[in-house]
């Protein structure tokens, strides 16, 4: 387990004096709270102080696309949510979209929803711009992206120590239908162990709902080397998903499963 306070203190989190001395003083605030009301209302307190920030990606290109910095003041996780890597699978950037104002108890929220503005743009998995995005990124510890748009996301996952990857996209087909070799419907993590725990418990809790056994999602291993998700895992260290929904549901039913997804690894680093 990393130590989380630590840690904050040492991220380009835009920390001046006078947030961290409203923070103290916020934090004086809630001990006395503590002291008449219980934990449990004075962290409800100290929750309201949650604020959120937007940061430029590839400032001044082509590529350049806003991410939203969801903050904390309490200690706890760093949680990287992407959509939009793949411009031609809409529930995973419109998914993204919803949580740009997600309320957090703990930690920092990480939101980049238009990864690849361009490809989302012209509606395309590759654009020519960029090419395959999910294939630029590096595939050793200290091997280097290829290209503006993955340099610039993966100094951004370095910069914030990222201890959770979410990617999220979209299969044309239910990867337990033997006919395809779609990854639609399956949660595809990296490494082994906490994410792979995690991964099965997403595929659990959506498949409560999800009565047609074909239909429903699995967990496979792993990202393909070199995309987003498995450099934040061997570049950062972060537990790492892509969550596919099949493009064969409607686009509401795909974005409610991302967005439950996303909710369970939330709850599960205790953001929620
Ligand atoms: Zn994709």
């Amino acid at each position: 387990m990393k130590e989380f306070k630590e840690k904050m203190t040492k991220k380009r989190k835009g920390t001046s004096l006078r947030r961290f001395v409203a923070g103290c003083m916020l934090g004086v605030f809630c001990l006395g709270l503590s002291l008449n009301m219980g934990n449990a209302a004075a962290l409800a307190a100290y929750n309201d102080s949650c604020t959120v920030r937007q940061e430029k990606i590839a400032e001044g290109t082509q590529y350049e696309t806003t991410l939203y910095v969801i903050e904390s003041h309490n200690p706890g996780p760093t949680v990287l949510v992407t959509g939009g890597v793949h411009g031609n699978e809409p529930a995973g950037y419109k998914a993204a979209a919803e949580l740009i104002d997600e309320e957090i108890k703990c930690g920092t929220l990480l939101v980049l929803p238009n990864a690849n503005q361009i490809a989302i743009d012209k509606n395309l998995r590759s654009p020519s711009a960029t090419g395959n995005l999910n294939r630029k990124f590096p595939t050793t510890a200290n091997g280097s992206a290829e290209g503006t748009l993955a340099k610039a996301i993966l100094a951004m996952m370095k910069d914030y120590e990222v201890d959770w990857v979410l990617d999220l996209h979209e299969g044309a087909n239910y990867s337990k239908l033997s006919s395809t070799s779609s990854v639609g419907q399956s949660v595809i993590y990296y490494p082994s162990g906490e994410a792979a725990s995690a991964a099965k418990k997403i595929v659990s809790t959506l498949n409560e709902r999800i009565t047609t056994s074909y239909r429903q999602f699995q967990v496979l291993k792993y990202p393909a080397k070199g995309s987003l998700a498995r450099a934040g895992a061997i570049v950062c260290g972060a537990n790492s998903m892509i969550i596919e929904t099949c493009t064969r549901d409607t686009l509401n039913t795909r974005i409610e499963r991302q967005l439950i997804a996303v909710d369970v690894i939330l709850e599960r680093v205790g953001m929620k």
